[in-house]
């Protein structure tokens, strides 16, 4: 098997492994300049709890978003990561309310939604778009894919014929024939799909342009053509990315920065070289350690960060850090700097990190080589008492270039 990824024989095979995405993409991140066309500052969003049939009565709050900080520079790609359940939709939908924000504060291109009328909300939305993870969900299946690519111009009030000329030139921009408008979504492939989708958002000319788990649903191949039309695209047009996965190694493929947040709150932020080849919050290590290299040697000899157990439940409220319960580190931490990460809720503040611990924020590494054994504290249980303390293998992590 180590001859197919090493030595691959069939232009196929070759074509399959050159589309893998991986940690040491040569992309050079291009990070943004001037005031930005997103910034968010400890954005929080709650959900009730409801339970019963037909009386429905609230026992509890879903904390999904709480703490999060977000800057999308002018031309840049930003990207936001994190678990499943971490909150990055939740931060999504609640920014593409256009409205004001349960708390925290939210400025798009220098306004806040929720202090503008009817009109500027409209004006708005013309500016920032959205592509879906799923574009089968996303696209009318009763309605052909000329008039789905339309319907924002047409909401925005461009007339049948304009609306039309623009279409065909959209089709084409993202690599598909102007000739099948008429067809509707299911006669295309999944990567078609997406392009449909991608061709609607980019339809109003937006300056920032949101892409949720915009790969993840595609195959590997397909996901290179996505990827490699999404860069081009930015190049030509110009749009801001606000670009949300949970994959590391494709988000080194077309970010310039990364946001990366734990259970609602953001732990740290910076240019994605800089923080795939040195993460500081050892969340960030874990995640970064968890991507597959396409290389079975390597991969054999790599040893991961295995996180203690699930992320808390987001329905409770935690005191101090709450990634105290799985943080490697915080066993090694003399007893001062443990009080802080029991008693106070780190702070993020622009591309840093939210870590009590100085050796975290200065970026001090991890012992090379692993077999560092650390103790780990286990997740409170239901009845908020601590169990027994368990051990954790804390490895080197293997994100030099060259993995
Ligand atoms: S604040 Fe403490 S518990 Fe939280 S990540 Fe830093 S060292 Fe770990």
């Amino acid at each position: 098997m180590d001859d197919v990824f090493r030595r691959p024989q069939e232009p196929y095979t070759r074509e399959l492994l050159a589309a893998v995405p991986r940690l040491d993409a040569t992309h050079r991140p291009r990070p943004g300049s001037g005031e930005p066309v997103l910034k968010v500052r400890g954005l929080t969003r709650t959900f009730p709890v409801l339970r019963g049939t037909a009386f429905r009565r609230g026992v509890g709050t879903v904390y999904a978003v709480d703490g999060v900080d977000l800057d999308v520079r002018r031309g840049e790609t930003l990207a936001l990561v994190g678990e499943s359940g971490s909150g990055k939709s939740a931060t999504l939908f609640e920014l593409l309310e256009l409205a004001r924000p349960e708390g925290g504060t939210a400025e798009l291109f220098g306004q806040e939604p929720g202090s503008l009328g009817k009109a500027g909300i409209k004006a708005l939305r013309r500016r920032i778009q959205i592509v879906f993870q799923d574009p089968m969900a996303s696209l009318d299946p009763r309605m052909p894919v000329g008039d789905i690519v339309a319907e924002p111009l047409r909401t925005q009030g461009v007339g049948r014929a304009d609306a039309g000329r623009r279409v065909r030139e959209l089709l084409v921009q993202v690599g598909l024939d102007p000739a099948h408008a008429e067809r509707y979504p299911h006669e295309f492939s999944g990567g078609q799909r997406q392009r449909i989708g991608i061709a609607r958002a980019l339809s109003v000319e937006p300056e920032l342009l949101v892409l949720d788990e915009p790969v993840s649903a595609l195959d590997v191949s397909v996901q290179a053509g996505v990827l490699d039309l999404l860069r081009r695209l930015k190049e030509e047009l110009g749009p801001a990315y606000l670009f949300v996965s949970h994959d590391l190694s494709v988000v080194r493929n077309i970010a310039d920065r990364v946001s990366v947040v734990y259970l609602g709150r953001t732990v740290e932020a910076g240019p994605v070289d800089e923080v795939s080849a040195a993460p500081r919050h050892p969340y960030t290590q874990a995640l970064l350690s968890a991507v597959p290299i396409p290389d079975p040697e390597r991969e054999r000899k790599r040893t991961r960060i295995l996180l203690a157990g699930d992320p808390p439940s987001p329905t409770r409220r935690y005191e101090g850090c709450r990634f105290r319960g799985r943080c490697p580190l915080y066993v090694e931490l003399g007893e001062g700097e443990r009080e802080l990460c029991d008693g106070e809720v780190p702070v993020f503040e622009g591309d840093g990190v939210a870590c009590h611990s100085p050796r975290v924020r200065v970026g001090v590494e991890l012992p090379a080589g692993g077999g560092l054994v650390a103790q780990f504290l286990p997740q409170p249980s239901a009845g908020g008492a601590p169990s027994a303390p368990g051990r954790l293998l804390l490895p080197h992590v293997d994100t030099a270039p060259g993995v």
